[in-house]
């Protein structure tokens, strides 16, 4: 990610930091009582982990949450010091940094487990464990099964002085259905392990089970905590169920670009590799200088809208790896005019979640992806931030 130049941009990220703060009030209102995690894993769902973090804690996020260690400790690295809990590693992975740094590590197995307390006695520290339950998604944390024996080993592992089981917690995989059987089957298997760590004598600070879909939809969910991502982005989890202006969100995301050459083509000419759109009559064509190399879906090809020359309008053709080209049907048009691919859509542009609609995938992996060799700008009340 290039950082601001003086020059236009070709194309750039502009990230709405009061966006963000707003999302980050509305769910706290939302879910009062209960604390809020804001996951900025994936360099903040591709909003730029440490600015979108610094403005989360400004917003009264009481956790953070990350994917991978090194995340992690690059928001230690920032300043950041506040409850921040990670959850993937591989084996041999070296949790000491993480232990001296207080950062909460989640143990899935008792390998992962005797590697977290290896850590903590190298590092002449408590670390600070919680423990995950697989209530159903299949993907990581204990079998249920496996759970009773998890629970022992960290009851050892604390009273040998080397671990403090600060959270229990499990994750959905249908909270975007609400009406979905596995959702209340997966709460039903965590409250069943949750009452089995604290029987066995655990005592977590927090128990958690709901993403940003569940933190909306479903209260019984909540627990201590929920952990939300997409929604803290203003989108919303559930297009199915509710859009995020429904949701009150405020998408905090827009990806500009501009029109680098404008000229005409004859009725008949093909459009881009493979020829897959013909010109049906004598138009104009605008060159927009971002491609699959800058993060856009190859599958938008024919399909995605972007706002330009005062109208919504398809990619024509193939994504190239730097440009992509739209039928500009002779409208008025200059190179250098502006392109929006899409932004809160306040202002008639698409939204993240009409380019997921395009690109038949999600708008967590539009964001996610979009960067390459885009820039990024902040605006919103934090002075000079850059990511
Ligand atoms: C990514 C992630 C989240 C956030 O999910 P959203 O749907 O974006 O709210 C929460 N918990 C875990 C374990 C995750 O991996």
């Amino acid at each position: 990610m290039k950082s601001p130049a003086t020059t236009p941009a070709r194309a750039e990220i502009v990230v709405d930091l009061d966006a963000l703060r707003h999302n980050v009030r509305t769910l706290k209102e939302r879910v009062e009582g209960t604390g809020l995690m804001v996951v900025v894993k994936a360099d903040g769902y591709g909003h730029g982990m440490l600015p979108v973090a610094r403005a989360a804690r400004e917003a009264g996020a009481d956790w953070l949450g990350v994917a991978v260690l090194d995340e992690a400790l690059a928001l230690r690295e920032a300043g950041d010091e506040g409850p921040l809990l990670c959850w993937l590693a591989v084996p041999g992975e070296d949790y000491r940094p993480a232990v001296e740094n207080d950062v909460d590590v989640t143990a899935y197995t008792v390998p992962e487990l005797d590697e977290i307390r290896a850590a903590a006695r190298a590092a002449g520290r408590i670390a600070r464990v919680q423990l995950k339950i697989d209530t159903g998604l299949s993907r990581g944390g204990s079998t249920p099964e496996a759970w009773p024996d998890l629970v022992a080993a960290a009851l050892a592992a604390e009273t040998a002085g080397e671990v403090r089981v600060t959270g229990v917690w499990s994750h959905f995989a249908c909270s975007d259905e609400p009406e979905h059987p596995a959702n209340d089957a997966q709460e039903q298997v965590f409250r069943w392990a949750v009452d089995l760590a604290e029987r066995a004598g655990l005592r977590p600070e927090v128990r958690h089970l709901a993403n940003s879909a569940a933190a909306l939809s479903r209260p019984s969910s909540w627990f201590d905590l929920v952990r939300c991502g997409i929604a803290a982005y203003g989108l919303t989890p559930m297009p199915e169920v509710a859009g995020s202006e429904e949701l009150g969100l405020v998408p905090a995301m827009t990806v500009r670009s501009m029109l680098a050459v404008v000229k005409g083509v004859p009725a008949g000419s093909g459009v881009s590799y493979g020829h897959t759109y013909v010109v049906p009559h004598d138009t104009t064509v605008g060159v927009v200088p971002i491609g699959y190399g800058d993060g856009i879906p190859r599958h938008g090809s024919s399909k995605a809208p972007l706002l330009v020359a005062g109208q919504v309008r398809r990619i024509a053709g193939r994504v190239c790896m730097d440009q992509i080209v739209v039928d500009l049907g002779g409208d008025d048009a200059a190179p250098g005019d502006p392109v929006v691919l899409f932004g809160p859509g306040k202002d008639g542009e698409p939204t993240a979640q009409d380019w997921a609609d395009a690109c038949g995938t999600i708008s967590y992996e539009i964001v996610t992806r979009i960067g390459g060799r885009m820039q990024r700008r902040y605006v919103g009340a934090t002075e000079g931030a850059t990511g």
